[in-house]
């Protein structure tokens, strides 16, 4: 019924997730909730352990920085990407040991650096200039930064352009042909140990072809570093691997992935006479389709079309405000009735553009009714916002027949977090 998603079961008119009722969830915890499971957590993360068992795995802590997540995969061997002080932060926390992290960002400032430099962990370096600029806050520190170069290999990702990070006109990483320089220098460099080279092409990639064209390209650069006389010790190859959002559209499993770019990876290597660790940094093939999120609707709506306005809006899951994403829908206390009506989901969200689901065929809809966004778990949560003046849902693990909370609704109070009033004005 719901194709790979082994974890979700519909019993008796319910939606299950591993051995939980949805329903049940719902009212226990509320509504919106996300709500995860543990299983799959790890059967996807066994998968990549699988497909590439020569390979360090690095979570990608913005797929999702709730700490229980980020804690089973630390328990599973699992490194983090991290893109600021914040998840550095959680993902310490959460146990992973600081070796096998690394802080990426286009943007770091001289705290990030020097913050980075006191915890310990690697550095991914996004441009001549930075390299610069670390080399002086870690003299002065007294440190060596270890740092792998953001490259730009400019590779198309064939997906949504606003997260197609390797092409060359983004933002991000060293352009192919200033790397090797770039390397030489950093050789000589007060403060700087290089150890290799990182890239990362985008992100809901459903082809392997790119990720192929850019480990060619990525050993290309490698052959002029070497050829340079410089040592190579990694490479990342980033994360970026898709999932099947819509039942349409088959995603590429990690050993699909494994079978194009580790041939590559190693003749090229051997061509070089060198072993780097390679190192892969999956975010939503980890976690997304661990996840469903549950809104309850409020209003049916029989307008120009059907509306059914629930409780979570683009401020619980902004993907498909953002990027016009696909959630697959499923009605939790409905499971197997037919489909017979077609809806357009909206949030509570005083905006238009605040649509989940367009035209949508599913089981007659009635207030009150439950609904489950499938493949909720990467860039749902955490990109929340309280936008409208709405407190963030709650969190839950599901353990076989057991769900604990991880993450507390919050209540009003949290909006005003931090605020004051001037005195002058009270
Ligand atoms: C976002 C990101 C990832 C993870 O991407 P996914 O598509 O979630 O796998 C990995 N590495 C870097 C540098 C990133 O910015």
């Amino acid at each position: 019924m719901f194709g790979p998603k082994s974890h979700l079961t519909a019993r008796k008119g319910h939606l299950f997730l591993e051995d939980v009722d949805l329903i049940g969830l719902a009212e226990k915890f509320g509504t919106p909730l996300y709500a995860t499971s543990e299983a799959r957590l790890r059967a996807n993360i066994s998968a990549y352990h699988g497909a590439f068992p020569d390979a360090d795995k690095y979570f990608a802590v913005k797929a999702n920085g709730n700490l229980t997540v980020l804690r089973i995969a630390a328990q599973e061997g699992m490194g983090a990407d991290v893109f600021s002080l914040g998840e550095l932060y959680v993902a310490r926390l959460a146990g992973v040991p600081k070796e096998r992290i690394l802080y990426n960002g286009n943007s770091k400032s001289e705290a990030d650096h020097r913050m980075a430099l006191q915890a310990g962990v690697r550095m991914s370096v996004d441009s001549r200039e930075e390299l610069e600029y670390l080399s002086k806050t870690a003299r002065d520190l007294g440190r060596e930064a270890e740092i792998l170069f953001r490259v730009n290999p400019d590779v198309s990702p064939k997906t949504h352009p606003k997260i197609a990070t390797g092409l060359r006109t983004s933002k991000f990483g060293i352009p192919a042909e200033q790397v090797a320089g770039t390397y030489q220098r950093a050789v000589g460099l007060a403060g700087i140990k290089p150890l290799g080279l990182h890239c990362h092409i985008g992100s809901q990639i459903l082809d392997v072809s790119p990720f192929v064209e850019a480990m060619k390209k990525m050993m290309d650069i490698a052959g002029a570093v070497v050829a340079a006389g410089c040592e190579i010790g990694i490479i990342d190859i980033g994360g970026g691997l898709g999932i099947q959002y819509n039942p349409d559209a088959p995603a590429p499993t990690p050993a699909d992935l494994a079978a194009g770019v580790l041939p590559v990876f190693k003749e090229r290597c051997y061509e070089l006479g060198i072993a780097p660790k390679l190192i892969l940094e999956p975010g939503r093939s980890i976690v997304a389709d661990t996840t469903v999120m549950l809104t309850r609707v409020n209003v049916v709506k029989r307008a120009h079309v059907n509306f059914a306005a629930c409780d979570a809006g683009f401020n619980v899951l902004a993907r498909p405000m953002l990027y016009d994403s696909y959630h697959h829908v499923l009605v939790a206390n409905r499971a197997g009735s037919p489909a017979e009506e077609t809806y357009t989901v909206v949030g509570p969200i005083c905006e238009t553009g605040d649509v989940l689901a367009k035209e949508r065929l599913l089981p007659k809809l009635e207030r009150g009714d439950v609904l489950a966004f499938l493949d909720a778990g990467a860039y749902g949560f955490s990109m929340a916002s309280q936008y409208n003046g709405q407190p963030r849902p709650a969190e839950v693990l599901v353990f076989g027949g057991e769900a604990e909370l991880t993450r507390r609704a919050e209540d009003p109070s949290a909006l005003l977090a931090g605020q004051r009033i001037p005195a002058r004005l009270i």
